[in-house]
């Protein structure tokens, strides 16, 4: 399996927070920067998304995305979220205001994108990969994911404060080479973690205690501008395989 974190601007801007990643080429986890990090023939070769909540640093290249891929597609993308996401962007992004209707464009029966309700701890199957969906705590509706293939696999947790089930489906893994998790805020803004439904690097040290794997912990989403207050208290964990989830990084399982 090929993993390519995808990145957007490097640097101190939303980079980290801008959420997406590549598998194998052709399935997306995410799109918080598709059309900043892939070149048009790599955003043509994106056959499924599977989305985990519809905060826009998880969705909003979406749009351009969908506008980058007419013309050069013959089969719908399919979007794969729980059926919460899809009613947000069916209400908020894709309805014809913030831009045009691409589930019906350029027509009904051969859309662009095609919306396929995920059901959590169901197994999907597509390009060669098992993806599962596994409910998170966060603001919103939420799912990580389990993604596999025959020898290897990862689990990203997408945005969550504490939570239990992605842990077990991660320690019962048949394989398992990766767990990406978030921290967002400094130890001392705990408060709003909490009411954001985020990690701070304390709480993410708790979590912690919940994988039972020796793999390594990638992570991502901190708040840019807390960044240089949160790398030493992330360091201060002194968990042995833990490292920022660096844009533009590729993982070969
Ligand atoms: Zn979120
Ligand atoms: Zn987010």
């Amino acid at each position: 399996m090929i993993l390519r974190v995808l990145g957007c601007s490097g640097g101190e801007a939303e980079g980290d927070r801008l959420t997406g990643l590549l598998v194998n080429g052709t399935v997306a986890i995410d799109a918080g920067c598709l059309t900043m990090a892939l070149k048009i023939p790599e955003q043509v070769a994106i056959r499924h998304i599977f989305l985990s909540h519809s905060h826009l640093d998880h969705i909003c290249t979406l749009p351009f995305y969908t506008k980058n891929i007419f013309g050069h597609i013959d089969v719908p993308v399919e979007i794969h979220a729980l059926p919460e996401t899809l009613d947000a962007l069916r209400r908020h992004l894709f309805n014809d205001e913030l831009w045009p209707d691409f589930s019906v464009i350029p027509s009904p029966d051969a859309p662009i994108i095609r919306y396929s309700e995920i059901e959590p701890g169901r197994v999907y199957e597509v390009e060669g990969l098992r993806i599962t969906a596994i409910p998170v705590n966060h603001l919103v509706p939420t799912v990580g994911y389990l993604v596999e293939d025959d020898h290897s696999a990862f689990v990203f947790t997408s945005d969550t404060a504490e939570t239990d089930a992605i842990y077990e489906a991660a320690n019962r893994a048949k394989h398992l080479d990766l767990f990406i998790t978030e921290a967002s805020f400094p130890n001392e803004q705990a408060w709003l973690a909490e009411a954001s439904k985020h990690l701070t690097p304390a709480k993410l040290a708790k979590e912690m205690k919940k994988l039972k794997r020796d793999v390594p912990v990638a992570v991502y989403h901190l708040t840019p501008g807390d960044k240089p207050r949160m790398l030493p208290e992330l360091e201060a964990l002194q968990h042995p395989r833990l490292s920022l989830l660096e844009q533009d990084s590729v993982f070969r399982f």
